[in-house]
């Protein structure tokens, strides 16, 4: 809309998972404003302090100052890269592909790629590696967000689908806030629960978390579980109500399978025990599950505490247990719901964009599912062998295994754990790959090649948030340099890709978006997340939808499973059988201090846009690791001196200082500052990556995320 002579354009917030709408104001050159989307469902016209200063991160002088504008390349290890046209680029590229993939096979390239890209980006980038290249090994930074939420609702629910939504807030009589703070990651969100719990006095909060955090000071219950024990808490809830008749056995027998394994590991778990391992009161333990289980509609909200674990998995799924057991599910304001992190994690995991999984959550362990997409795609198959998730992508480049390294829209130099072998690998595959809007970020310093690519303001394109719902928007401003969208990058090299390699018809023929977004809608036919009855053009018309919204509906769906009827075999939803495991890095004499990882209130991942904003350096103006005030005095640290911290992988330092949020032996760092903050310090070094130094890469068994959450470490005034 034209709003005297400024442009105004709805899109999205591309931060968090909760999808704030936002209006855009341009004059045409440049973002001048945003306010909130008084329409957006997921927000009503609420930003958080991220989201409204969106418009602070597109100024001009920004732009050319951290920009990628232009491809650069360099074509030996030991030059410096040069700026060169996007044709030579694309052709180098698609010519050390072709040789590579020759001589080593396509398991010797690898993709990894990042819930930030759009879907119709997520799509074709999938596409390209297992269908044109004939590889798997294509993940995304979701694996170190959300593929424990994936797998724990998979084993229990049958596919990937979260079955609640944002106004079950205002449904719910107890909210259940476990391994989350949303106060700080999903403020939005936060204050709608706040407003749900003004109109509904009776509402209970219990909130879950090692850290007395905002979130949980507002709680009307707060257990302050040890590291790692939500298992054991939630298995010792679900003890207790079954002890006192909580659960609903008619339920369980008509719609559920496998409860009687369950009970026999839940004969374990008995209220005593929990407590000591969860480092909570008996007393407390007792009062939560009687809360939750006598609640006429209670709702779980949880992130990366459960999914950034070695446990993920088995944590996802306890909570899920405790949800079908008391009939906690598929009702108004009642149901396991996950909190996405990224702003299109859900596109990913919709399209199939990571290594395990396919188009429109197929299998790809299955043989049908490939069968289904090779013919969609036009080819002759999908290749079977599962690809390198997050971690192991990075172990194999390290071990030599895969030679080429793309890398789009991620910063893996500062966020991914064991930095040390992460900045090791990047150092020895053959040809890294950055597909990047900042060449400011870690990662950029290791890339042999270069490609700038739009962000935020500047694409089109549809994400996907926590609660299912698509949004479509439109660029506001056009690209800037030789800036080009992520999807058109993909297209031209797999273009060039396919006439190097002899293939006649391209199987990439998209001129738009949409045409991307069409061949994605077709591939959900059928499946649990079937998106065949909307269009651009619906959504344009009317707005953000939820799926399912098959061919021939008028609107989504709100909440799913209110039929009792679950996408598995057996139409049956399955019980897990989980059993507590401690963290995987447990405390010692040696590092003796659980440290524990986690968002501020007001920065956002490794801060490439939000640390480009001043003001958001108010809450936080640089990274503390925060300790009780009795540790401080046990360790002669005074407020504000430096420390270090150090794990098995390395040394950090920052400065000390003391929380009342914290127990005794644990210590917190916010996860947003990378090397150059430590660098910044005067410690430089090996070992000065940023927090991500520090922390641990053992991984959850099925869902291979890695346990960022815990490490143990030592500290010492520096
Ligand atoms: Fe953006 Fe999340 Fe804040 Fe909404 S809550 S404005 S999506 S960061």
């Amino acid at each position: 809309t034209e709003k005297g002579t400024l442009k105004e354009v709805k899109a999205t917030c591309c931060y968090c998972g909760v999808g704030c709408g936002v209006i855009v104001q341009s004059d045409g050159k440049q973002v001048v404003g945003v306010r909130g989307d008084p329409d957006h469902p997921a927000n009503f016209g609420r930003l958080c302090t991220k989201g409204s200063t969106l418009h602070l991160t597109a100024r001009p002088a920004l732009q050319q100052q951290a920009r990628a504008l232009y491809p650069e390349l360099r074509t030996t290890r030991n030059s410096l890269r040069k700026q060169v046209s996007w044709d030579e680029t694309m052709d180098f590229i698609a010519r050390k592909f072709v040789g590579t993939i020759r001589e080593h096979g396509p398991d010797s390239v690898g993709f990894y790629i990042s819930g930030q890209l759009l879907t119709e980006d997520y799509y074709v980038f999938n596409k390209l590696a297992k269908g044109l290249i004939g590889t798997n090994n294509v993940d995304t930074n979701s694996r170190l967000c959300m593929s424990s939420a994936v797998a724990g609702y998979k084993q229990t629910l049958g596919t990937d689908a979260p079955p609640a939504c944002y106004e079950d807030f205002e449904h719910a009589q107890v909210i259940f806030i476990v391994g989350a703070n949303p106060a700080y990651a999903h403020p939005v969100l936060y204050r709608r629960i706040e407003e749900a719990r003004r109109k509904n006095p009776s509402m209970k909060i219990i909130a879950a978390d090692p850290r007395r955090t905002d979130t949980a000071r507002e709680a009307d219950l707060f257990l302050p579980i040890l590291p790692g024990t939500d298992v054991a808490l939630f298995n010792g809830m679900l003890h207790i109500c079954m002890q006192e008749a909580l659960i609903d056995p008619a339920y369980i027998d008509a719609h559920t399978e496998g409860f009687a394994e369950l009970k026999n590991t839940l004969a374990d778990y008995v209220p005593k025990v929990v407590a000591e391992i969860c480092g909570i009161s008996e007393e407390d333990l007792f009062r939560a599950a009687r809360w939750f289980g006598e609640s006429k509609a209670s709702l779980s909200l949880y992130c990366q505490g459960l999914n950034q674990s070695s446990s993920g998995t088995a944590k996802n799924a306890a909570l899920v247990n405790l949800h079908l057991a008391t009939h906690q599910i598929g009702r108004p304001g009642a149901g396991p719901f996950s909190l996405t992190g990224q702003p299109n994690a859900m596109g990913g995991r919709e399209v199939g964009g990571m290594a395990n999984i396919i188009s429109a959550h197929r299998e790809l362990a299955n043989p049908g599912h490939r069968a289904e997409v090779a013919r969609l795609w036009g080819v002759d198959e999908v290749p079977a062998k599962p690809g390198k998730t997050a971690v192991e992508m990075f172990e194999a480049v390290n071990r030599g295994e895969i030679k080429i390294l793309w890398i789009a829209c991620t910063n893996p130099a500062q966020s991914m754990p064991e930095q040390k072998l992460v900045r090791e690998a990047l150092k020895k595959a053959e040809l890294v790959i950055v597909q990047e809007a900042y060449k400011t970020t870690a990662t950029v310093d290791y890339a042999d090649v270069l490609l700038p690519a739009t962000t935020w303001s500047e694409k089109e394109g549809t994400v996907t948030n926590s609660e299912r719902r698509i949004t479509r928007f439109k660029p506001v401003l056009s690209k800037p340099g030789e800036a080009m969208h992520d999807w058109e990058i993909v297209i031209d090299f797999a273009r060039r890709y396919e006439r190097l390699s002899g293939r006649e018809k391209s199987i990439f023929p998209y001129k738009t978006p949409e045409e991307i977004w069409n061949e994605h809608r077709e591939s959900t036919r059928g499946r649990d997340l079937d998106i065949t009855g909307l269009s651009y053009k619906i959504l344009e018309e009317q707005g953000p939808q939820q799926w399912p919204f098959p061919e021939g509906a008028s609107s989504g769906r709100k909440r799913l499973y209110e039929d009792g009827a679950f996408p598995t075999p057996s139409g049956r939803a399955r019980f897990v059988s989980t059993v507590f495991k401690p963290v995987a890095e447990p405390v010692d004499i040696r590092y003796p201090f659980h440290m524990l990882t986690g968002r501020l209130r007001d920065q956002w991942h490794g801060m490439s846009r939000t640390g480009t904003v001043a003001q958001l350096f108010s809450h936080a103006a640089e990274p503390a690791v925060v300790l009780s005030q009795e540790d401080m005095e046990k360790s002669l640290i005074k407020q504000g001196e430096l420390v270090h911290v150090t794990s098995r992988r390395g040394t950090q330092i920052f400065t000390a200082m003391a929380g009342d949020d914290m127990r005794a032996g644990q210590a917190f760092i916010g996860m947003h500052w990378g090397e150059e903050y430590v660098s910044g310090r005067g410690y430089k070094g090996e070992g000065t990556y940023g927090v991500n130094a520090l922390t641990c890469p053992a991984i959850d068994p099925s869902s291979r995320q890695p346990e960022l959450k815990h490490a143990a470490v030592r500290i010492l005034k520096a």
